[in-house]
């Protein structure tokens, strides 16, 4: 695996070391910083980053094996967010402080077998 060092960039070398990937293609590209892939817990999203805090494509298939990735379930959680917690605007920090923990992981849709 890849790593890099530099000092003053944020470093995600090794973050989704206990993902189960569906090939060793995809488990070392998201686990090497350097590649523009991100997998969110929270959302179960693998995403493309399109630039630099530009923005993310989120990916419905491996691009190296074709395997069909598990639902993306940024909607499921925006609606339980809105319908249980009263959430419904991610840019005011009131309402981001009610978001329970659970949320900001895998444990919400893990937890209700999603
Ligand atoms: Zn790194
Ligand atoms: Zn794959």
């Amino acid at each position: 695996m890849r790593k890099h060092n530099i000092k003053d960039d944020p470093c995600y070398c090794n973050q989704n070391i206990d993902y189960v990937a569906c090939c060793e293609t995809l488990y070392e590209f998201l686990n090497d910083c350097k590649v523009g892939l991100k997998y969110d817990r929270a959302n179960r999203m693998i995403s493309i980053l399109i630039a630099r805090n530009m923005g993310r494509q989120g990916i419905y298939n491996c691009p190296w094996c074709g395997f069909k990735l598990p639902p993306i379930l940024s909607d499921e959680r925006d609606d339980i967010l809105e319908r249980d917690f009263g959430v419904e605007n991610y840019m005011d920090k009131d309402q981001l402080a009610k978001i329970p923990a659970e949320f900001l992981t895998d444990e919400w849709w893990k937890k209700r077998g999603l």
